[in-house]
This record gives C-alpha cells, structure tokens and sequence, in this order.
C-alpha cells in the first residue's frame, strides 16, 4: 500500500516563538489517520523543531536546500547539514522556488542526486502554471517537468521519492483543483511513471496534492484514488485546520 502523507509547508512565516507555539498546539491534537504528519519550518526553526517533536508522529522536514555538498554558496544549506540535525526528508521544486529563484528542472536533477545520494526522502513538487491549462498543455508541462528532474534516476530511487502535483494558479489562491481534476492529473503521473520504471514502481510512489487544500474540501480531495494525501500551505498554519486535513482521510 502507498503511504498516506499529510505535509505542512510553513513557507517563510513564524519565528521561533510562534514555532514553538504551534507545535505545542499540533502536539495536542489527535491523529485518527493512518497518515504520516510533516511540518516543514523554515531552516532557523528546523532544529529547534526537531526537538519539540521528538517522541510524536510528527516529522519535521526542510523546505529546500542545495545541490553542493559544502564551499562557497553563501547563504545556502546543504543535505549533510539537514541530516546532521536529524532532518530527512526535504521538499525539493515547490512552484515558489522555481518563479521567485529561478530553480530550473536541471538544478532540481542535481539537488534530487544529492538528496538521494544522503538517502533523504524528498517531496518533489511540479505542477502547470494557468496559462498552460487554459492552452491545455498541462500533462506536457507536468511531463516535462517530471522527466527532466527525475528521469535519469533508476526505479529503485523513487522509494525515496514523493511526487507533489501543485498547479501553480491554485497555490494560495483559494481556488482549488476540482477533485476531479486532480485525479485526471494524478492518474496522467502515474501512467507516465508506469511507461518509464513499470507499474511496480509507478503504483509504489506517493502522490501528494497541493493548492489551496482546507478542512472543507480536503475530503473529497483525498478520496480519489490516485491521492495520496496533500502538501498543505496557508491551512498548516492552525493546528486545528492542519489536523482537520491530516483526518480528512
Ligand atoms: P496553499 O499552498 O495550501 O496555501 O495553497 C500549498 C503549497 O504551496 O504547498
């Protein structure tokens, strides 16, 4: 069975007080589904996260990081610096990093090698901007986008990796992908998976999705066959609605 994963990206909001806060907050609701909690601080909190969680369900991930091992990227943090602090698992692509930083699908293929090569599981997000949908050219962009960054790894990789479909037109809009939608998108990734690495592996990897998932919709949102959970941004930030999605399942 594909793992269920409900994973809160925090983006860049909350300080260390709030951090800590709304940990205390998520530490005291309940999970009644069997899906797997992230919570994605960004870097400064990482650490301090990590130890406020310890001994939960919660696992706290990156939001990004670099290709490079270590040297002169000022400003930069690297895989083995994730993983000295207990880190595991990075989100690696978000549609933020690639339109405000200029990440390109070649870049992402580097930083997914040096992610798997320190045996973290990434979260790799992906997904076609409006434009592309009202040209109805979404299943190439996300094609294209899938095969540059991932296709020159062998099957074997993905059990380190989980795909994200994230249209861009529904990230902190409030408008979301029809559940509908999302399937059709889900189903089209898993068969492209399935023509490359075969159905083992296309039928083994999790497919998360993300946009402007809330307590209200993520129901019907998750009960699509193809969805194996959701990447959440604004609604992560309360502990209740986070939890009102994590048992969405
Ligand atoms: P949103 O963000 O839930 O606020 O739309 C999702 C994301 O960017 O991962």
């Amino acid at each position: 069975m594909r793992k269920q994963i409900v994973a809160g990206n925090w983006k860049m909001n909350n300080g260390l007080i709030q951090t800590e806060s709304l940990i205390t907050e998520l530490k005291q609701q309940v999970k009644t589904s069997e899906a797997e909690v992230m919570i994605a601080p960004t870097f400064t909190n990482l650490w301090h996260a990590f130890q406020s969680t310890k001994n939960t369900h919660i696992e706290v991930i990156a939001q990004n990081m670099h290709f490079a091992e270590k040297g002169a990227y000022t400003g930069e943090i690297s895989a083995g610096m994730l993983t000295s602090l207990g880190i595991n698992t990075v989100i690696l692509g978000h549609s933020e990093r690639r339109a405000y930083f200029n990440e390109t699908d070649e870049a992402l293929a580097k930083k997914v090698d040096t992610a798997i090569a320190h045996d973290m599981r990434v979260i790799f997000c992906f997904g076609e901007e409006l434009a592309d949908r009202k040209a109805g050219n979404e299943d190439t962009v996300v094609e294209n986008q899938i095969k540059n960054a991932l296709f020159h790894l062998k099957g074997d990789a993905f059990n380190n990796i989980v795909l994200a479909y994230e249209p861009v037109w529904a990230i902190g809009t409030g408008e979301t992908a029809t559940p509908e939608q999302a399937q059709e998108m889900h189903a089209f990734i898993r068969k492209t998976l399935a023509e490359k690495y075969g159905n083992n592996v296309a039928n083994n990897v999790s497919i998360l999705y993300g946009g402007s998932v809330k307590p209200d919709n993520a129901k019907e949102i998750f009960s699509k066959p193809d969805v194996d959970g959701g990447l959440i941004g604004g609604a992560s930030l309360k502990a209740e609605d986070f939890y009102a999605i994590v048992n969405a399942f």
